[in-house]
């Protein structure tokens, strides 16, 4: 079996052999890029090359970047534990030219990487261009021999890219993987294409054209190449699993959380392993890059990635801290490729059995609340917004942990409930306030939901999608 830190090692290999630069990951947290909470994709790191603000002495680059989807616009976390392809943490293999090959090459080395290099079945591979990308249909055609079936025009944003409204832009193909008629789902642009058969595995833009204001203005001088491939779903293809929740590293995430436990992620406790394992993993990677759980910004994001997995452990039956158990499995399986994790190793720990310890004091409690306050509802229902509040303000439940909750019983929350009650207290609070003469203190809540857009992070400027490939 390929593992998955072999296959990172293949792909950086392979580009290095065509001359590619190897680039280490950036930091998930971006420099210079406040609009962007984490790095999101490959491309990120490489903006401003892109853009020409910047040169670097190569022009052609590889590289498996750290990414997290938790947040904004591209937040993949609710998908985590449900469906067999999302993380919240995920490694994103990528080539790049800055102005030197373009669609022809990018097309070529894609399909030579996982036809001839790693030998994937081409009756298994089908390839999606832009509706109006004849140019990379025929390349397509040419350079795969795919029967024209197996190349599909989508008219959708999904396979035009932009780094923002004034910028680079152009269309992308996907390359999707045909896990078998077994699975249910569709291939891409088909009305069933929700579903797990075919995952997109590998996504190719071609920078081409250059926007103001989301309008065409010109062609780019210097066409370009941004690639992004999901590690863990070439890995799950290649390890001939369906699940990327099946591949080596998962398993033995989830083998971990299991002898901990005592508990087998079977039935009921499959989406708690899962979240688990891909918890510990963006937890993990955040607090290496130097962020920690916090009520605001990036801290309250890792906060409730963090809670969230603690509740799964405590539905697992976990009577004492248990994220921090784990933390030397995620180092021996990924500490070789991503040094930083092995130095942050204690910090880990310490910041996960912190959190967990604090989060068990008013756990309990709280989903006594909710248990009670979901009493003679259903299917269907919504728990009152006053509710959810109750639970965030005095037991510390982020409003995705309560939907996460209710979501098995297939109850939601009333959002503008709960926003309506966020406002009333913080109104409340500020008259309170007035002319006391006191200074507000930066752990006082309605400065933290100022800053954090009530209780939910979805502080992304509008160009929060820059850095999506
Ligand atoms: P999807 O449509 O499946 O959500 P995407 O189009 O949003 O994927 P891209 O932004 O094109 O994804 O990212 C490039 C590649 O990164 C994808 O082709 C996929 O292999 C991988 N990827 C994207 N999101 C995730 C995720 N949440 N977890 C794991 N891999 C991902
Ligand atoms: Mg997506
Ligand atoms: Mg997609
Ligand atoms: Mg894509």
């Amino acid at each position: 079996m390929t593992s998955t830190n072999d296959i990172r090692r293949s792909f950086l290999d392979y580009f290095e052999g065509q001359g590619h630069a190897r680039v280490p990951s950036a930091p998930l947290v971006p420099h210079n890029d406040p609009t962007l909470m984490f790095v999101n994709a490959g491309m990120v790191p490489f903006k401003n090359v892109f853009t020409g603000l910047e040169t670097r002495d190569y022009s052609t680059a590889t590289s498996s970047q750290k990414c997290v989807r938790a947040g904004g616009k591209h937040n993949d976390l609710d998908n985590v534990g449900y469906t067999a392809r999302h993380h919240t943490f995920f490694e994103m293999l990528g080539n790049f030219s800055f102005g030197d090959y373009f669609k022809e090459q990018a097309i070529h080395h894609a399909w030579t990487l996982l036809t001839k290099e790693w030998g994937l079945p081409a009756e298994k591979l089908t390839a999606t261009v832009y509706h109006t990308d004849d140019e990379a249909f025929d390349l397509w055609r040419k350079i795969s021999g795919l029967p024209e079936e197996r190349i599909i025009r989508i008219a959708t944003k999904d396979n035009f890219w932009a780094m923002g409204a004034d910028g680079p832009c152009g269309p992308c193909s996907e390359i999707f993987y045909d896990h078998g008629e077994q699975i249910e789902g569709g291939p891409p642009g088909s009305p069933n294409e929700e579903g797990d058969r075919f995952v997109e595995i590998w996504n190719l833009v071609f920078m081409q054209f250059t926007q103001e204001n989301d309008e065409i203005v010109g062609d780019l001088p210097k066409p370009s190449i941004d690639t992004g491939m999901g590690l863990e779903r070439i890995a799950a293809v290649m390890q001939g699993v369906h699940d990327n929740y099946d591949t080596d590293q998962f398993k033995a995430l989830i083998a971990a959380s299991e002898e901990l436990t005592k508990t087998r992620a079977e039935g009921e406790s499959q989406a708690s392993h899962r979240v688990i394992a891909d918890h510990l993993r963006s937890a993990s990677f955040l607090v290496a890059d130097g962020v920690l759980p916090a009520n605001e910004g990036r801290g309250y994001v890792l906060r409730r990635i963090m809670r969230r997995a603690m509740r799964h452990a405590h539905l697992l039956g976990a009577e004492e801290p248990l994220m921090h158990r784990l933390v030397p499995e995620l180092v021996s399986e990924m500490g070789g490729a991503y040094p930083e994790l092995v130095r942050a190793q204690p910090a880990i720990e310490q910041a996960l059995q912190q959190e967990e310890t604090r989060f068990r004091r008013t756990l309990a409690n709280g989903l006594k609340l909710l248990d009670e306050a979901t009493q003679g509802m259903g299917e269907g229902d919504a728990l009152p917004g006053e509710t959810a509040f109750k639970l965030y303000d005095t037991y510390g439940f982020p409003f995705d942990l309560t939907e996460d909750a209710l979501r098995r019983e297939g109850m939601s929350v009333d959002r503008e409930g709960f926003d309506a009650a966020m406002a009333k207290q913080k109104a409340a609070a500020r008259a309170a306030w007035k002319g006391s003469g006191e200074q507000a203190s930066d752990e006082l809540w309605f400065d933290i939901a100022d800053e954090v857009g009530a209780t939910e992070f979805t502080g992304y400027a509008s160009h929060e999608g820059e850095g999506m490939v």
